[in-house]
């Protein structure tokens, strides 16, 4: 099925001040091509109510969260992607670099790995030895690797806004 789906302008706009505000916030940039960065926006919200997640709007998402969970946007390639290229692979963050004119927007190749070889696809870790068990486990958040100790991740990642689903036991 490929019907058509209309995103209200205003609902585009809301969220794009949003996360301008916490890319800002959080040291990461939103492409300042206002219109190729709306239609970007635009992409994730037909995607939200086409999958339920925001998935990347420059590639091709299967309707399986589970199997997308690494192309929700802020993807888990984004941070490697603009260290490497100063854009992510849809160009919708930036680098420091791009945003002050010395690197160009570039199309970039992609990070991602045939299914079963993906960050969600790895095996979960191992347990520790015992009596070597960590007092509280530590998360990990895929996307940008903020580290936590706590008896559960954090609803959101604090640094890039990812949500719950994007953490991985690290230890
Ligand atoms: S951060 Fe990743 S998911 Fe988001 S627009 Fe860029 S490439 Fe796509």
């Amino acid at each position: 099925m490929n019907e058509e789906i209309a995103i209200p302008a205003e609902k585009v706009d809301a969220l794009y001040e949003q996360l301008a505000q916490e890319a800002e916030a959080a040291g990461y940039h939103l492409n300042p091509d206002r219109g190729f960065t709306w239609a970007l926006v635009e992409g994730l919200l037909v995607n939200e109510q086409r999958y339920g997640y925001r998935a990347c709007p420059c590639r091709l998402a299967t309707g399986d969260k589970q199997k997308d969970l690494d192309i929700i946007c802020p993807c888990d390639y984004r941070d490697a992607d603009l260290l490497d290229w100063g854009n992510c692979y849809c160009a919708l963050y930036v680098s420091d670099e791009v945003l002050r004119g010395e690197r160009e927007v570039q199309p970039i190749p992609e990070r991602r790995l045939p299914e079963g070889q993906r960050p969600q696809d790895r095996p979960t870790r191992a347990p520790a030895p015992p009596g070597k068990e960590p007092a509280l486990p530590v998360w990990r958040c895929r996307v940008c690797g903020y580290l936590c100790a706590r008896e559960r991740p954090p609803g959101v990642c604090p640094i890039c806004k990812a949500k719950r689903d994007r953490f991985e036991r690290f230890w």
